[in-house]
């Protein structure tokens, strides 16, 4: 009789990962009151009191900005929207290049196309996974003009040497603190240490409003022209007494209220499920602790982790297994996951974004190769190999779980260590070959 349960043994559990619950009583209630008020949306897109929405709006962005001490917090329908929106306010146009990592949501870097704006990809720091000063040093040019940040996975960037070289070099900075809302760098929230930046509320993240994000800056005038983006900019220079007229083509980016009145409830919670999955990180830390080519997160000093899903970096060379077979021999011990957020472990996160047929062929805006034509004399490179330490991770070294995560316990956690060590422990019974799904 084999041991591990892809070889034919039995599973170390079957009884599933209890499914995370995101809508509470409280929720109901506030969607109840706002459909009692029949005011689903307040937003106006001409002068006047209602051009920055209704009371839930301004409730939420108030709660949102007071929380965490930023002078303004904006609202927008998606963080796609609102990174759209941050680079428009930065003033970024035609064949400007932004530095962004290739190791992010496809957004981060889409964002800044649609403002004709160029992403040129920069390595990441292979304990960190994000971008660090050095690697976006090494892609300054005379047309750089911004630099888009991503806390990825949760873990801060290192600010401080970030925010020196863009000032040195005059770039504004844009942080997508997508998967980081309530993350500290030395004390201070992520968000806006740049110029701008924000958070998604899509389904998928800590907290969420269904679709939605939050903008959030220091900067009165940056805040002003985010809210003429998010509503109709067209129709509100002059009221406002904008003259640069930069961008001021705005859109319909407004959240509404009953997504507004959900955010308020969810704020609440934010802390609860940081301190929840931090220790649930702490704990796997300690269960896998010792296990050679098994790394869990690197946190660097200074900053914090929010842990929207765990990344450990896998080792084949010293495991002896090949990456695929791990993951599916750890899993065959796991209960057969019925939400992607019971899977126990996955390999990689996102090819490299540069690999994409948009980059590949250069067709973004139209058919004809804007925005990169705007700038004729340069090679942009997008091939394979640009990027070498992103692309080891996404085809040798990253392992994710989306386990650590509330309301999953220690036990839980316990669990899953226990799948991994009893896969090393029993790995002459694996299979040579991966067996067919
Ligand atoms: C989720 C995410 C986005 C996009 O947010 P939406 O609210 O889904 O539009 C952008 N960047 C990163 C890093 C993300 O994780």
């Amino acid at each position: 009789m084999k041991n591990l349960a892809i070889a034919g043994g039995t599973p170390l559990r079957t009884a599933p990962f209890t499914l995370r619950r995101t809508m509470g009583a409280e929720e109901k209630q506030a969607v109840n009151d706002v459909m009692d008020s029949d005011q689903l949306s307040s937003f106006f897109g001409s002068p006047g009191d209602q051009w920055l929405g209704g009371p839930k709006v301004k409730e939420f962005e108030r709660k949102w900005a007071d929380k965490y001490g930023f002078k303004h917090a904006i609202s927008v329908n998606s963080w796609t929207t609102g990174l759209m929106t941050a680079v428009g306010a930065m003033g970024i146009g035609p064949g400007d290049e932004v530095i962004v990592s290739p190791y992010t949501m496809s957004a981060s870097a889409t964002a800044i196309l649609f403002y004709g704006g160029i992403p040129v990809f920069a390595d990441v720091d292979p304990d960190t996974y994000n971008l660090t000063a050095e690697t976006i040093a090494a892609r300054i040019t005379p047309r750089t003009k911004a630099i888009m940040l991503v806390h990825i996975f949760g873990q801060a960037c290192d600010m401080d040497p970030i925010m020196a070289l863009a000032r040195q070099h005059n770039l504004k900075v844009i942080e997508d603190g997508a998967q980081s809302p309530g993350v500290l760098y030395k004390g201070k929230p992520v968000g806006a240490i740049g110029d701008v930046g924000g958070f998604s509320l899509n389904y998928h993240k800590h907290i969420h409003t269904g679709e939605g994000g939050m903008l959030v800056t220091n900067d009165d005038d940056v805040a002003l022209r985010c809210q003429l983006i998010r509503n109709h900019a067209e129709n509100l220079v002059e009221a406002h007494g904008v003259q640069d007229l930069t961008n001021m083509i705005g859109s319909n980016y407004r959240l509404t209220e009953l997504q507004a009145a959900i955010g308020i409830v969810q704020l609440d919670r934010l802390d609860g499920y940081l301190a929840q999955r931090r220790k649930l990180a702490r704990h796997l830390e300690q269960a896998l602790a010792g296990i050679e080519g098994i790394q869990t997160a690197r946190v660097a000093d200074g900053a914090e982790h929010a842990y929207y899903v765990y990344p450990i970096k896998y080792d084949a060379g010293v495991t002896g297994i090949p990456r695929a077979l791990f993951v599916r021999a750890v899993n065959a011990e796991l209960p057969t996951p019925g939400h992607p957020e019971q899977v126990g472990l996955s390999p990689a996160y996102v090819r490299p974004l540069y690999l994409a047929q948009l980059y590949q062929k250069k067709i973004a805006i139209g058919g004809k190769g804007f925005p990169w034509t705007v700038n004729p004399d340069v090679t942009y490179d997008y091939s394979k190999g640009s990027c070498p330490v992103v692309e080891k991770l996404h085809e040798e070294q990253m392992l994710l779980t989306m386990l650590v995560r509330e309301p999953l316990t220690e036990a839980d956690i316990d669990d899953f260590a226990a799948a991994i060590r009893k896969v090393l422990r029993h790995k002459d019974e694996l299979p040579d070959e991966l067996p067919a799904a």
